[in-house]
């Protein structure tokens, strides 16, 4: 069946449910984005009118709120406690409704089980049957759920599998018994999926599928009353639990000696003690209020916690600036508690690298806080600067059903899978003939190999030539021609078990080919090696699709 586009979200309303003030909160973002879906449909139907969109049959199962995995989210969200899961699960739920396909969804086991047809009252009773569902979304908590409900058939269906995977999984913690004897074992990892499967909440590695999340977008009225009403000595503090301002006084007096500053903390029946009395605080606010705030701000102000949310995008298309920490070293799973035990050894450059890296001057301004001067001279730079409301593409509702759109139609299905992974001879034997390549996705002319540099990773070689990393086509270099093709002197070709190849030493002459292809990883990297590496173009605005991949 086709798929045809819905501009209603009335029957997703419905499905959603009640009961929960997670729920509720979902509900509330879709009806107050809902003409911008609505709107946005449309258009993408318009420049793809001539694809044919097979309808899907999906489940979308939130493991995070099920009672059984504690919901620890649902009682918090009046409460400062985090949003951005329920900002993208709407944003997620909300897309699948809109492309047209056939949803159901489930936030507890018992509904689980009984879309999985698993007879009710044997809890661990196994699926015999086919599965019922062409996709199934889920996360860490859910994916556990399923393994103890599905039995062994998990193994048979898990290429119907995504899973939203907000910070990002590498392969070296995927593959289950690499990460076991090489020390990349987390309480997550270790599910020995193509890493593609896991869909985060920013474009991170590569290696996983970019699946985001959508902003506020304006209109041109919208836009005008903005420029006028903004307040150039107005600053909003970036972070809604008391705990977050904490030993932060000495920037906040620096900043009150420009700026009138407010907050959205949450607070029962006293202001907060971290929060100084000259800070005007509105309590937790609303969603659609926040945007009101928003847009008459000039700054946008995070002190380093919360992590790579959704509000610095937020604020940045409501034509503020975000001034930010630079971390100097980075934080990551191996020096900072909260990121500790996560499956990624992925360096976050300052509190929101995606601001950081991608959005950048003028809007985005990331100094190191503790050098005073740079701090209050970034302040009186962010108070004369004037900037234009901005949002990328790639988190606008266009730009979101636009991606997922094409995962969903090119990331399965016909011959040859493309999460089946090919084994090495044939790859050699069809890029070293190179007669008759089968059919990939991205489409192969998109490819271009480069070697990185000592101890770089292919995320960092591609990016430096203006490109990205693509693990799709890993399987097409992984050969002993790619190492002649590139010039490079070798005593001998080894394929081995190791997340850095394929890669070369120019020290020792040893080139490396990889013998497992779970094991392709872009954000590899070695002091002694030079990695092989697959990079594509990308579309602007658009890094998850290649100018071909439409
Ligand atoms: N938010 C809100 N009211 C507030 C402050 C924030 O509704 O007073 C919303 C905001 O619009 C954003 C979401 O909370 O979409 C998540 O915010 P954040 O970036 O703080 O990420 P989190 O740490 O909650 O995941």
């Amino acid at each position: 069946r086709q798929a045809a586009f819905r501009s209603d979200i009335g029957a997703l309303l419905e499905q959603v449910g009640t009961g929960k003030e997670s729920l509720s909160f979902m509900k509330r973002r879709m009806r107050r984005l809902a003409a911008q879906w609505a709107s946005a449909a449309r258009r993408l139907n318009d420049r793809l009118r001539s694809q044919w969109r097979e309808q899907k049959r999906i489940l979308v199962h939130v493991g995070f709120l099920t009672e059984e995995s504690g919901d620890v989210f649902s009682p918090k969200v009046l409460k400062g406690g985090p949003l951005g899961e329920m900002v993208q699960w709407a944003d997620i739920l909300t897309a699948l409704h809109v492309l047209g396909h056939n949803l159901k969804i489930s936030v507890s086991l018992k509904e689980l089980q009984g879309f999985l047809g698993v007879p009710p009252g044997r809890g661990s009773c196994p699926l015999t049957g086919p599965l019922p569902f062409d996709l199934i979304y889920t996360d860490y908590h859910g994916l556990q759920q399923m393994r103890q409900h599905m039995g062994l058939s998990l193994r048979k269906h898990k290429c119907h599998i995504r899973v939203i995977d907000t910070f990002g999984t590498e392969p070296a913690y995927n593959h289950e018994d690499y990460a076991t004897l090489h020390g990349y074992r987390t309480n997550w990892g270790y599910w020995n999926l193509n890493c593609r499967q896991y869909m985060t909440m920013f474009p991170h590695t590569p290696d996983n599928s970019f699946m985001g999340f959508v902003a506020e977008e304006l209109n041109d009225t919208e836009r005008l009353s903005i420029q006028r009403n903004k307040v150039d000595s107005m600053a909003v503090v970036y972070g809604k639990e008391a705990s977050m301002w904490k030993g932060k006084e000495r920037f906040l007096a620096i900043l009150h000696r420009y700026m009138d500053i407010h907050g959205t903390v949450y607070y029962e029946t006293q202001r907060p003690p971290e929060v100084p009395a000259f800070v005007k605080n509105h309590g937790l606010l609303p969603q659609q209020e926040l945007q009101q705030l928003l847009r008459k701000a000039k700054l946008f102000i995070g002190f380093g916690f919360p992590y790579e949310g959704p509000a610095p995008l937020e604020a940045i298309a409501n034509g503020c600036i975000f001034l930010q920490p630079k971390f100097k070293p980075s934080h990551s799973s191996l020096n900072h508690e909260f990121f500790r035990g996560k499956p990624t050894s992925r360096q976050v450059s300052s509190q929101h690298p995606y601001a950081e890296q991608y959005i950048g001057r003028p809007h985005v301004i990331t100094v190191d806080f503790n050098n005073s001067q740079e701090f209050e001279s970034a302040i009186q730079d962010i108070m004369k600067t004037k900037v234009e409301p901005y949002l990328p593409y790639e988190y606008t509702c266009e730009g979101m059903l636009e991606r997922v759109h094409a995962y969903i139609q090119n990331q399965v299905g016909s011959p040859p899978n493309p999460f089946v992974l090919l084994p090495n001879s044939s790859a050699l034997a069809w890029a070293s003939n190179n007669i008759s390549t089968p059919p990939s996705w991205p489409p192969l002319s998109a490819l271009r190999l480069l070697a990185s540099l000592e101890g770089q990773s292919c995320i960092d070689a591609c990016q430096s030539a203006g490109l990205i990393c693509e693990p799709a086509f890993y399987r097409f270099i992984n050969i002993k021609e790619a190492f002649s093709g590139l010039e490079v002197q070798c005593d001998g070709v080894e394929a081995e078990i190791n997340h850095i190849f394929p890669a070369f030493s120019v020290e020792s002459s040893e080139c490396g080919l990889q013998k497992d292809p779970l094991l392709f990883s872009c954000a590899g990297a070695n002091n002694k090696y030079h990695r092989l590496c697959p990079c594509r173009d990308y579309r602007k605005g658009q890094v998850a699709l290649c100018r071909d991949c439409l």
